[in-house]
């Protein structure tokens, strides 16, 4: 066991403070990452406050993980020491499933092992990435590509690949209609992926505050969901819908939005259940789907995306003593568009 520093939670409601966590000694499929950089997701937040359930205190949070190699088990060969590398949401699964086969560990059959408040296979509770250091399996690390700005890239292993993963899987691309609802951390990374695939986006954000913004990300229309005149001229004209809103939202309201056979994704996570009519799905054999972040193959696939595009997320990077100021301004929305703790100020 090695203990490093780390900032969490020790309740659901207390701000989160400094503290030390053990991390497993390095075994031989494992990769020791020095953490350089965490991103700050909504979900770390719904977590520690309890919102999805009881968890696991202390917890340390953080699923956006970027560092540098600094150790290798026996065995590994998949990564080398130095090698900038990233975590994501899941730190193992059971590999042996019909969806891990594919490829597909985000919706392993037995439960993935989430990379924080997760059951580990040693039996502890996995910590996540608001710390210095973390032992990883080798499979579940993925390779960050050298063009990426390294201090930029975290948010891609959340953010990202959250809104490519439905986006690749529903088809946007020349020709589709996408519409992204609700433009924080992973709402922006979705105007810009379904962009850079090809489709004609449509952001649908409160206000006006970020109509600049969302056309400089690629988005050929942006609509303030405030305006009942402008959203009812929207009626029938999407193919693909993406609602990336952590609160609840009147979901019946977007439904009539898509065109016929088009499918309104689920991604944000508010605790409260959506009222769904059945008249707003069946005249237009619409969908309703929910999709969450990717398996480690499609991962790598949307880093290498986003190198050959040149994507990466707006962020603003701060210090350790920033996080809580940071999770307020998140639950504000005031916070454009992801914030990445710079770990290297942990004291
Ligand atoms: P975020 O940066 O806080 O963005 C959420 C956005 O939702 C805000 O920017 C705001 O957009 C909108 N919003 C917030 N409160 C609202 C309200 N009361 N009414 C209407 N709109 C509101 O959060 P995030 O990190 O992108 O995460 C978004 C959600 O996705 C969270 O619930 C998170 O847990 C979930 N998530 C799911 C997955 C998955 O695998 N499915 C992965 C990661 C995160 P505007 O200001 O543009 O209106
Ligand atoms: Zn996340
Ligand atoms: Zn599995």
């Amino acid at each position: 066991m090695t203990t490093v520093k780390a900032y969490g939670a020790i309740n659901a409601t207390d701000p989160l403070e400094q503290l030390t966590i053990e991390r497993r000694e390095v075994g031989p499929h494992d990769v020791l990452i020095d953490i350089d950089y965490a991103g700050i997701c909504h979900s770390d937040i719904h977590t520690i406050r309890g919102e999805w359930g009881p968890i696991t205190y202390p917890q340390v949070v953080g699923h956006e993980i970027v560092g540098r190699v600094a150790a290798v088990g026996s065995d590994v060969t998949k990564h080398r020491v130095g090698e900038t590398v990233g975590v994501g949401c899941q730190s193992s699964s059971c590999r042996e499933c019909a969806q891990c086969r594919q490829g597909h560990d985000q919706y392993c059959l037995k439960g993935n092992v989430q990379t924080y408040d997760g059951v580990d296979v040693d039996g502890t509770i996995t910590q996540g990435g608001y710390s210095e250091k973390t032992v990883i399996d080798e499979n579940f690390v993925v390779t960050i590509p050298e063009s990426l700005d390294r201090a930029k890239a975290a948010p891609l292993l959340c953010a990202g690949i959250t809104l490519y993963s439905p986006l690749k899987h529903w088809g946007a691309g020349p020709g589709k209609r996408v519409a992204i609802v609700g433009m924080g951390g992973l709402g922006h990374m979705g105007v810009k992926i379904a962009a850079a695939l090809g489709a004609d986006v449509t952001v649908l954000s409160r206000g006006t505050r970020k109509r600049e913004d969302a056309l400089a990300f690629g988005a050929s229309r942006y609509v303030d969901t405030t305006d009942a005149e402008a959203m009812k001229e929207l009626a029938g004209s999407f193919d693909l819908i993406v609602n990336t809103v952590s609160a609840p939202i009147d979901l019946a309201s977007y439904l009539t939005l898509l065109d016929v056979d088009g499918a309104l994704v689920v991604v944000g996570a508010p605790p409260e259940p959506f009222a769904v009519p059945a008249f707003s799905l069946i005249p237009a054999r619409r969908t309703l789907a929910g999709s969450t972040t990717g398996g480690i193959p499609e991962i790598q696939e949307m880093l290498d995306f986003c190198a050959e595009h040149g994507i990466l997320p707006e962020t603003e990077l701060i210090e350790v003593d920033d996080i809580n100021a940071a999770w307020k301004r998140v639950l504000d929305a005031d916070v454009r568009y992801r914030f990445v703790i710079d770990t290297k100020t942990f004291r």
